[in-house]
């Protein structure tokens, strides 16, 4: 009973910081820290493949200087919401920085299990990823996304989240990565950053032609 307080409390904070920017593929959880992007570490946790890994660093190496792929751990059982067997997305940011504490790096999570948030007066909202905005950690998952082909979203939704975390809002261009999903999967209509995001995340130190 002496628990229920403070958790309700924690809840209701949470929900207040993330109102204002979720949807159900993405969202940004505010975070003052204006990470410049020179190395990247992906991060995989437990069942998702080395081969979609391996796939995601390749890629990502096309646009930072540094890509370091972690051994894959757990993920951390203080994360796990039993209702819905889902984990927190905003405890796995926490954790992934706790085990990342290289102020220089970026850390991406890579999960395979599905992720959630607070969102309004839903407690455990399901999305595909979720990162500081900006920050130093975010996390993607491909539990939402078709098991065939999921290379390609899943680049998508990476460098989406890792856009967030350089410090990008959404974006209202309908082919940009950084579009906001509004409760939809878009991935498939996106075919890269516009000029706008573009030149930005040049100036974060991305690479991209
Ligand atoms: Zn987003
Ligand atoms: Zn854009």
């Amino acid at each position: 009973m002496s628990m229920r307080k403070p958790r309700i409390y924690w809840l209701f904070r949470l929900m207040m910081v993330t109102a204002v920017l979720l949807s159900v593929a993405c969202s940004e959880k505010k975070k003052n820290v204006m990470p410049v992007a020179t190395t990247i570490v992906v991060q995989p946790f437990s069942g998702i493949s080395q081969k979609q890994v391996d796939a995601i660093a390749k890629r990502l190496k096309l646009h930072f200087h540094a890509v370091k792929v972690s051994a894959t751990i757990d993920l951390p059982k203080l994360a796990f919401s039993a209702p819905r067997q889902r984990y927190r997305a905003d405890s796995l940011l926490n954790f992934l920085l706790v085990k990342h504490p290289d102020k220089n790096v970026i850390v991406l999570g890579v999960t395979d299990k599905d992720i959630s948030i607070g969102k309004n007066d839903i407690p455990d909202w399901g999305v595909m990823g979720l990162s500081y905005w900006p920050g130093r950690s975010c996390i993607v998952s491909t539990f939402r996304l078709s098991k065939m082909q999921a290379d390609e979203p899943l680049y998508k939704l990476a460098v989406h989240e890792l856009g967030h975390a350089s410090g990008l809002p959404h974006c209202p261009v309908k082919s940009c990565y950084m579009r906001n999903a509004e409760g939809r999967n878009p991935l498939n209509e996106e075919t890269g950053f516009c000029e706008k995001c573009r030149k930005y995340l040049v100036g974060r130190n991305w690479l991209i032609q």
